[in-house]
């Protein structure tokens, strides 16, 4: 038997591969940063156990470069670099990884650092230009060569010069083509923008020339330009740093770089997670409704990291949709990515990570509902609505995880209440959590219904919020109290105090005869002792109340 390899057309392969895998053109840089700081990682892993070698943290670094006569882009890296053998090898064998390998072969316990697996990312780059040449000279040969390659034909390798250890990567950009122009990754602008996005948290400085102006001295209103080598990315991500060197300050900052939103943040979470799965986050509450929080357009989500590399800008997965608001990022070192990095493999990591962050913000709800109970009525101003829709949908599946975060209006106390606070208040013959419902605070104080009630010293939540009266039915009851709306035919109340009065029997041919005008109306007319000021009321049978009846008709078919 003879025994063949699989043929394949590579032009096509690579072709397909690089204009299919990514959403984004943008992340070549992403992949080529990747490597160029992948590359330094190993310098260090070399210098651990190489005694000639000395890793001088400042010598370094990512050079990008951008000609816009020779519309090129020019990375230039002072990594371990690669022999001719590890060129041919790496750059010219699709889903090969040196990296891969480097860190199978170190057995690098926390090597993850290193970002590299798939062997992949580096042919990312053909998809904005039409040539690619990597200059490189490796720690291990005094000889540097030159890969080039079109990306169609092939490659070429030939002998070349380079004083410096490391790689010098230059993209010749495509043609502008009628759909895209590729000029703009030539731009001071754009390219602070692309490494700002995906590799800010890249532990090495990205340095770029950037164009500066500064008052001259003679005359403050002329201005003198000039280049200089900056630093682009922020290099440390503050998820790393202890929290103990982080000040609110810091946090607000990082709130406000990253656009979380306009306002605040009303309180942050930062978690360090070192178990099952090991995770960063750093979370936010924001302090103000966004405009469009309660609408089709808001998306919920946080930023995902791997490594510090940004993978997604929104994961939905990682909050439900009654914490929507949360704002924030996770990184996570144990993410299992696939191969365009822009999804996961697995979800399973994601959904333990999703599962801690949910209760950590649940307790940092609650501990500030105890603790800080007036930023706790801002917070629950702003989103509290969105807990009760929480308890409502899903059939209540999370009612046990938010009953404790609500708040309603008191009538005895004058201000929002837990249900909590309202148990524990309550008098020794009660037996039920009583609610009225209506449009404002005072019309429901005004209601007839609430008068006696209040009257026999019971405190009532008041309901102002269509959501209200239906996350409550879903909850029905509260630490074994069954909640009851002060409309209800039957308020529960003890013997002595029992509503309902015998009709006596003068009353009965007015009765009927009220109810034969009222007929299709109402189902009954009966005397009682509820009423005080007022003359009548009504009242409602069975689970569906007045209100309720109010919103659901109003609801569109
Ligand atoms: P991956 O990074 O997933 O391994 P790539 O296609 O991005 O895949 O890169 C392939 C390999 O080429 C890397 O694993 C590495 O061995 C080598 N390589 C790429 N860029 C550089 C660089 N700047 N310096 C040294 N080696 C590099
Ligand atoms: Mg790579």
């Amino acid at each position: 038997m003879e025994k063949k390899q699989f043929q394949a057309e590579s032009k096509r392969l690579l072709e397909m591969m690089v204009n299919s895998i990514y959403s984004q053109k943008e992340i070549f840089l992403r992949e080529l940063i990747s490597n160029a700081s992948d590359a330094i990682d190993k310098m260090y892993y070399r210098s651990l156990t190489d005694d000639s070698l000395e890793f001088e943290q400042e010598k370094y670094a990512v050079f990008i470069e951008a000609n816009k006569d020779a519309r090129t882009l020019t990375l230039k890296d002072t990594g371990i670099g690669m022999t001719k053998a590890e060129l041919e090898a790496n750059l010219g064998t699709i889903a090969k990884s040196g990296s891969l390998a480097f860190k199978k072969e170190n057995e690098i316990k926390d090597g993850h650092d290193i970002i590299g697996q798939f062997g992949v990312g580096f042919y990312a780059a053909f998809m904005v230009a039409d040539k690619v040449s990597v200059l490189s000279r490796s720690v291990d040969s005094e000889e540097a060569f030159r890969w080039e390659s079109d990306g169609t034909d092939g490659y070429t390798i030939e002998p070349a010069e380079k004083n410096e250890v490391g790689t010098e990567i230059t993209l010749h950009l495509k043609e502008n083509g009628d759909e895209e122009s590729f000029d703009d990754y030539l731009e001071e602008y754009r390219l602070k923008q692309i490494i700002k996005k995906y590799s800010d948290f890249i532990r090495y400085p990205i340095k770029m020339n950037v164009t500066v102006s500064k008052p001259n001295e003679e005359n403050e209103d002329e201005y003198t330009e000039f280049q200089e080598e900056q630093t682009i990315n922020s290099m440390v991500p503050i998820w790393r740093k202890n929290k103990s060197e982080l000040t609110d300050d810091d946090y607000e900052q990082f709130y406000q770089d990253k656009r979380y939103g306009f306002d605040k943040p009303l309180e942050h979470i930062h978690v360090a997670v070192d178990g099952a799965v090991r995770y960063n986050a750093i979370l936010f509450i924001p302090e103000s409704t966004p405009f469009d929080y309660y609408s089709k357009e808001f998306e919920k989500g946080l930023e995902l990291y791997a490594n510090g590399v940004l993978i997604m800008e929104k994961s939905a997965e990682l909050v439900p949709d009654y914490f929507s608001f949360v704002k924030g990022m996770v990184d996570s070192e144990d993410l299992s990515l696939n191969i365009s990095r822009e999804m996961l493999q697995h979800d399973r990591q994601l959904q333990l990570i999703a599962k801690n962050i949910k209760s950590k913000i649940k307790s940092q709800l609650k501990t500030m509902m105890k603790k800080e109970p007036e930023k706790y009525e801002t917070f629950y101003k702003a989103f509290g609505r969105q807990l009760k829709f929480g308890v409502y949908n899903d059939f209540g599946a999370n009612k046990d995880d938010l009953q404790d975060l609500l708040m309603f209006y008191s009538s005895t106390e004058k201000k929002l209440v837990s249900l909590t606070d309202y148990v524990s208040r309550m008098k020794e013959d009660q037996t039920q959590i009583y609610y009225a419902t209506g449009e404002s605070i005072d019309r429901i104080a005004k209601l007839p219904q609430t008068e006696m009630v209040a009257e026999q010293g019971y405190e009532i939540l008041y309901f102002t919020e269509d959501v209200d009266e239906f996350a409550i039915k879903m909850l029905r009851s509260y630490s074994e109290k069954e909640f009851t709306s002060v409309s209800s035919s039957d308020l529960k109340l003890n013997d002595e105090n029992k509503e309902e009065e015998e009709t006596q029997p003068e009353h009965t041919e007015m009765f009927t005869k009220m109810k034969e005008i009222l007929s299709g109306k109402v189902k009954d007319v009966r005397a009682s002792k509820r009423l005080k000021t007022h003359p009548v009321f009504l009242a409602a049978d069975g689970e569906i109340t007045l209100e309720m009846e109010k919103v659901l008709q109003a609801m569109p078919d």
